[in-house]
């Protein structure tokens, strides 16, 4: 099994994996949301809303897994946001398996729109986004997806500010909405892509942290990145300036890149600089921790 990685920023905390062609899989624990299945990790079962990027096998094949595995452990059913045109395939998936296991597994799974927000929570949105790595597909209706986390703050409108409280009070009596939305992007994943414009949108490049995939870094696999819609340590110092992430975490690297040798081609590219934002997920080990004890079965989990 792979190991995973972790962490920190400010109060945004992430696990994950991602290795092309291996699996990938994110969690924010805190914000109660995960990105991609990869082959249904342990720390995945406990979150309730992950949103899928797109079909690859390294990404979703962990669905029927994390619905069974959820019954397991008395987690109510969970839900898979996923590109529409793989809620029929998927829905079929967990019929088949309902063939060979006895039961199909209990999970709801509903599809995503670009530009369509999900709620899931009174003050936590998330926003799908479209992505270029559908290009070579044969199937027409392939999509893929990106996902921003945002927050949404209430704050008093600016014309209200320096009133006191009573009088704020009195203003919403005769029915005046005294205060306006904010948006506070959070974690944006970027999923399987090549560049595109969606790194234009204010609220990916402007969510304080960035999960980029960037597969690639020796020079010969220019074509192999352009080919397979992902993205090449050289097509950085073109997206880089769009960027004001506070951190931007680069992922999906290939199983044959050595760490050592990415973060050489990485600051060739963006200059030594780029290192205090900028890091491969790879750089991010978890701290070991102890084995589950016996009386533990491998499935539990804490509580969401
Ligand atoms: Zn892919």
């Amino acid at each position: 099994m792979p190991s995973s990685f972790e962490f920190t920023h400010g109060s945004i905390h992430v696990l994950g994996y991602s290795g092309a062609g291996q699996e990938t899989w994110f969690v924010l624990p805190e914000l109660n949301v995960g990105f991609d299945f990869g082959r249904a990790p342990r720390e995945l079962l406990s979150i309730d809303h992950v949103f899928l990027s797109h079909g690859h096998t390294d990404h979703a094949a962990g669905v029927a897994y994390y619905f069974s595995q959820r019954m397991f452990v008395d987690n109510a059913p969970g839900h898979a946001y996923v590109p529409g045109p793989l809620v029929a395939p998927l829905e079929n998936l967990l019929t088949l398996w309902g063939d060979i296991d006895g039961q199909i597994p209990p999970g709801h799974i509903h599809a995503v729109e670009p530009g369509t927000d999900v709620t899931v929570r009174r003050d936590l949105i998330v926003r799908p986004f479209e992505v270029c790595h559908a290009c070579r597909s044969r199937r027409s209706r392939f999509q893929a997806l990106g996902f921003s986390v945002i927050e949404v703050r209430r704050k008093l409108k600016d014309e209200y500010q320096g009133l006191h409280g009573p009088q704020i009070v009195e203003l919403k009596n005769q029915g005046i909405d005294v205060t306006r939305r904010v948006e506070l992007p959070l974690v944006t994943y970027c999923g399987d892509t090549g560049p595109g414009d969606f790194l234009s949108l204010d609220h990916v490049r402007k969510s304080k942290v960035l999960l980029l995939e960037c597969t690639f870094v020796d020079p010969e696999h220019r074509e192999r990145a352009r080919a397979g819609n992902h993205i090449h340590v050289a097509d950085l110092p073109d997206i880089y300036p769009k960027l004001d992430n506070e951190r931007i975490v680069l992922t999906h690297l290939t199983r044959r890149t050595n760490l050592r040798d990415a973060k050489t081609a990485l600051v060739e590219h963006l200059g030594e600089e780029a290192l205090e934002r900028v890091s491969f997920l790879g750089e991010h080990r978890r701290p070991r921790r102890r084995r589950p004890t016996a009386e533990q079965e491998p499935g539990d989990v804490d509580a969401p």
